[in-house]
């Protein structure tokens, strides 16, 4: 297994102010996750669900509360950063964003020979090859990101975080910020070097279809926990959570039958008793409210999953 992590947690701690009291606000709670070599798992749920939290806390950019992640084997749970260093290059992420992700100040070429030289390689003639890789002609080395469309500024960043040979990518809705008609051609593009590289992929996504597309595994997270987990074809073709089952109803494409999420998500500095998606669920029981969902019992958690 490339990555296995388990038991991960991540709690904040709120201020008092003067309408509410000093509380603990779990974002990730209790979730287990494991990616085989050249595997990829899709990581999907509303906004705020901890799907971004959870990617970080796998790289180890922010820290733990609890749990325990190996990468490539190895425990990397409390590596100090030295230590963490040259793991790092071998798991990159991607960001939503690539606008953001990029320094203005900084060339195409600077950009992607970057993380080759703070890992003590010599850039020359691998630069242009990563462009290359990433469908960019070799004139763009000289451009600078304000020179680039949505979808090039993309391929950029894709083409530094291939530049260490990576194989993990954790990709944090990669397409969501690009138009439509480019979106497709990055996922083509994502797909080739998954392939060619023998690349696993984490990919966060809000976007059902785009992840049935992509993925083999996906994970299902609600208010920081993994409510259902299996292969995509059998948890995207027949949910058995009523969340997922709400989330498929309300892509009309991909239509499942069932009832449509209803309400906003709760509060997570102050979720409901029980199971935290009662509120919402048509199919809630007494017990629902009375005690928290068992944890995922043949890939569901739910009180009422067989
Ligand atoms: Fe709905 Fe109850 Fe299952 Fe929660 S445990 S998803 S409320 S049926």
């Amino acid at each position: 297994m490339l990555l296995h992590a388990t038991g991960l947690e991540k709690t904040y701690a709120t201020r008092a102010t003067a309408f509410r009291r000093a509380s603990r606000v779990a974002a990730v709670a209790g979730v287990d996750i494991s990616l085989a070599e050249g595997g990829a798992l899709g990581l999907v749920g509303e906004s705020g669900c901890g799907k971004s939290t959870l990617a970080r806390l796998l790289l180890r950019l922010i820290p733990l509360s609890a749990g325990r992640i190996l990468f490539e084997g190895r425990d990397i749970t409390a590596l100090p950063e030295a230590a963490l260093r040259p793991l790092r290059a071998r798991m990159q992420l991607i960001h939503q964003n690539p606008s953001a992700a990029l320094d203005p100040r900084l060339s195409v070429a600077e950009v992607v020979a970057e993380p080759l030289r703070i890992h003590g390689h010599d850039p020359r003639g691998r630069v242009a090859s990563l462009l290359a890789e990433v469908g960019l002609p070799g004139d763009f080395l000289h451009r600078y990101p304000h020179e680039l469309s949505g979808g090039q500024k993309q391929r950029v960043c894709i083409a530094r975080a291939l530049a260490l040979a990576p194989r993990l990518l954790i990709l944090d809705e990669p397409t969501s910020a690009l138009d439509v008609s480019v979106q497709a051609q990055v996922l083509e593009l994502l797909a080739g070097l998954r392939a060619q590289r023998g690349l696993a992929f984490l990919f966060i996504s809000h976007n059902l279809a785009v992840v049935r597309q992509v993925c083999e595994q996906v994970a299902v997270m609600y208010l920081g926990r993994v409510v259902e987990q299996g292969p995509v074809d059998a948890v995207l073709g027949n949910p058995r959570h009523p969340y997922t089952q709400a989330l498929l109803a309300s892509v009309p494409r991909l239509g499942a039958a069932g009832v449509v999420v209803v309400g906003e998500a709760p509060n997570p500095a102050a979720p409901p008793p029980g199971c935290p998606f009662h509120p919402r669920c048509a199919t809630a029981q007494e017990a629902c409210r009375n005690g928290p969902p068992p944890a995922l019992r043949n890939g569901v958690a739910c009180h009422l999953a067989q």
